[in-house]
């Protein structure tokens, strides 16, 4: 048997990738006054208007609402909005893996019910998996759905939701009820559900992070009522239901683009004539860049021919947050600055968000040592 291996081709991108990057630079432009330090902005308007441009869903089908446009254009359209700061957040979710696992696993009312409202950034999805004592474990999920008289009834906490609060739906990751009895295997039961945020039994409260920013939540849900009609796909295949869901999630080009702004400002510090230190480490930095770069394109390669990249994934998602990690403490030898982040200066503030947001990029979509997990697997070491 072959031993297994990454396949990371280089892919060269199709003339209408590159048409359409000027097209998003025209409508960046026209939007300069949204743009901000990273992606993580909440702008309904903002999804709206690219849900016109016909730019979230791009690859689904046109009767869906979709675009049927290649990976590489969707590739390029979310490259340019990331390293503009865009804010994206009200649909990045629903774009990225909501949509995609619906098209998958969803039934044909819910794909024709849901999937054109996503596509015209109307609908904001928010992601229901981890809980208090259920994170990189997602088997422990201790949320149960019990069956009822026209759909289920659900109990249970989920923690660390972003956008939750703000968010019209979840896809929620829970386990049926086994009425006390041993299940046979972890992964027995496992069930999504599509949840609506604004149902009877939901209270949603907020979970401050080291910014002092309101982005995640923790939502306990006392005997939320869910119809039939909101179940996606089957009892019992959540746990396949999710990894699929997972594997969207971390083919994403957004893994070492968060912090773009923040390394040309170091260029912009370093001026047309650095010393060489400071050249070799920024130097370092773009070929690294350069590199992710060039095998997340390859990752779009792989979906286009309709692959599953899985490990490559994680590779790229390891690879990235280690290296978006790597900016601030770059930053911080080349140019010392007492980080402030209400300070004028913009390198200052800069360099204390991004500080304050470093330890986040290995932990979100799955943590390091679980993609290693994931690698090695994929590479038969377990
Ligand atoms: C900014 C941010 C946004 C998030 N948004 C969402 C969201 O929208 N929806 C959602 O559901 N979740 C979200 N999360 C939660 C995130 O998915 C979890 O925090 C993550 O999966 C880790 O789970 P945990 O916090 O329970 O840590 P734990 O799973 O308890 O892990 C603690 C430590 O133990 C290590 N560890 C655990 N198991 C193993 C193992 N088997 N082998 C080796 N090491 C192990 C981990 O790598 C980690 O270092 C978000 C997290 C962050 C930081």
């Amino acid at each position: 048997m072959a031993t297994p291996t990454f396949r990371f081709d280089p892919v060269e991108m199709p003339p209408e990738a590159k048409e359409i990057r000027q097209e998003v630079r025209a409508f960046i432009k026209e939007h300069e006054h949204l743009m901000g330090f990273s992606r993580s902005s909440f702008n309904r308007d903002f999804s709206r208007a690219m849900g016109q441009k016909g730019w979230i869903g791009m690859t689904w089908p046109k009767q869906y609402g979709g675009h049927e446009r290649s990976s590489f254009e969707r590739y390029v359209v979310i490259e340019e909005m990331l390293v503009a700061g865009a804010p994206l957040s009200a649909h990045y979710t629903g774009d990225r893996q909501s949509g995609p696992n619906l098209l998958r696993f969803g039934t044909e009312e819910q794909k024709n019910h849901f999937l054109p409202r996503i596509a015209a950034g109307e609908l904001t999805f928010c992601i229901g998996m981890s809980e208090p004592n259920s994170g990189s474990d997602l088997a422990g999920t201790r949320t149960r759905a019990v069956k009822v008289d026209g759909g289920y009834k659900i109990n249970g906490t989920k923690l660390w939701t972003s956008n939750a609060h703000r968010a019209d739906y979840a896809i929620l990751f829970c386990k049926m009820s086994s009425d006390g009895k041993e299940e046979p295997d972890r992964h027995a039961g496992a069930t999504q559900f599509l949840l609506d945020l604004k149902a009877p039994g939901i209270d949603i409260r907020p979970v401050i992070n080291l910014l002092g920013e309101h982005h995640f939540n923790e939502i306990f849900l006392t005997d939320v009522f869910v119809p039939d009609n909101r179940l996606l796909g089957k009892e019992g295949n959540g746990w396949n239901q999710v990894t699929s869901e997972l594997s969207f999630e971390r083919s994403a080009p957004d893994r070492f683009l968060v912090l773009f702004q923040m390394l040309r400002e170091m260029l912009r510090m370093a001026g047309p004539t650095p010393d060489k230190a400071t050249a070799a480490a920024l130097g370092k930095l773009i070929s690294q860049l350069a590199t992710l770069r060039s095998m997340s394109i390859s990752i779009a390669g792989m979906l286009q021919e309709g692959l599953n990249p899985n490990s490559e994934s994680a590779v790229v998602k390891d690879l990235g947050t280690r290296y978006e990690q790597d900016i601030p403490v770059v930053a911080r030898q080349l140019f010392p600055t007492e980080p402030e982040l209400e300070a004028i200066d913009v390198y200052t503030s800069m360099i204390a968000r991004s500080t304050m947001n470093a330890p986040r990029f290995s932990i979100q979509g799955g943590t390091r040592e679980i993609l290693r997990g994931i690698i090695a697997r994929g590479l038969g070491l377990r």
